[in-house]
């Protein structure tokens, strides 16, 4: 990625911006994660914003307390503190920055968005939608909208889709420039809840970045295909400017496979145990993602100059 051009950031900013670092407590944080939170606190400082710490376990069955106790203590330990959704609040108990503790703002976001968008009940298994569609069930698997025109009444058991209508959205990435994504193309209607009564990542997310105020969102590239839809979604919750979105590089193993929860090679308590220091660690995931020449200790207090260079010529 070239240089980030922190000045037309900021220009596309609100002043104090919030920002969020998300991860999902289904396993340990590894150099991934650390790449990413480098990238949201490192921009955040950089551009004089806040970051907003959010616990995303939507998915109950994949996520566990223990993930996330160790999470606030690895981030901890870094030296990473977040300005909202701060380490003692998560731990105190009950958080709206905890998406377990906040059914009751999804529901009333999913009447708010009955009112004016065609919300419908959807009794579709994934083998199903896969046979349908032609392709094996994966995250980009197109929902052909089987059950929009069905009727089904909204009971249990049953997921909650939104109808997407045609038409492209467009957006300028802060990193990766003007991209043109068609959400109805993609991944057809969107499915908010599943069928065992979970929020969908993709419903949720929306949501929160809108009752958060996040301005500006900074992830891995691998979330790139979601963008569009969620810029379309947060349009239809009624926001009228979407957040800034910011896609960084991912860290790959030698053979290009995305890291995984089980890289134990990888992770942030096997590298603790080892004897590496918070900035041994800070400094390998900054050098594996490209901000640094060479693997060198890094201070979290310094991570926001990774991000400066390049802007003083200008
Ligand atoms: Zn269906």
């Amino acid at each position: 990625m070239p240089p980030l051009d922190l000045a037309a950031l900021r220009g596309r900013l609100p002043p104090s911006p919030i920002t969020r670092f998300a991860p999902s407590p289904t396993g340990f944080l590894h150099l991934g994660h650390v790449a990413n939170a480098i990238y949201v606190w490192g921009v955040a400082r950089a551009v004089g914003g806040r970051v907003l710490l959010r616990v995303e376990d939507h998915d109950r069955g994949r996520s566990r307390p223990e993930y996330e106790a160790a999470a606030l203590e690895d981030l901890e330990w870094l030296g990473l503190a977040p300005d909202l959704g701060t380490l003692a609040e998560l731990r105190w108990g009950a958080s709206p920055h905890r998406q377990s503790d906040s059914h009751p703002a999804y529901l009333t976001a999913l009447e708010e968005l009955a009112r004016t968008a065609r919300v419908y009940a959807c009794d579709c298994t994934r083998k199903e939608i896969a046979a349908e569609a032609g392709d094996p069930f994966n995250e980009e698997t197109r929902y052909p909208g089987r059950c929009r025109d069905r009727g089904l009444p909204l009971t249990d058991g049953k997921g909650i889709r939104v109808v997407l209508e045609p038409g492209a959205e467009t957006f300028t990435d802060a990193g990766m420039g003007v991209v043109t994504q068609v959400p109805s193309e993609q991944c057809g209607d969107l499915l908010l809840r599943d069928r065992t009564g979970n929020w969908t990542y993709q419903f949720a997310v929306v949501v929160d970045d809108l009752r958060h105020e996040v301005a500006l969102i900074v992830r891995g590239e691998d979330l790139l295909p979601s963008t569009a839809r969620q810029i379309r979604l947060s349009r239809m919750l009624g926001r009228e400017r979407p957040p800034v979105f910011l896609h960084h590089p991912l860290i790959r193993k030698e053979d290009g496979a995305k890291l995984s929860k089980s890289s134990g090679d990888t992770g942030v308590r096997e590298l603790r145990r080892a004897g590496a220091s918070p900035e041994m660690v800070l400094g390998r995931a900054a050098w594996l993602t490209g901000l640094l020449d060479e693997s060198r200790p890094v201070a979290a207090a310094e991570i926001g100059q990774l991000f400066e260079r390049g802007n003083s010529e200008r």
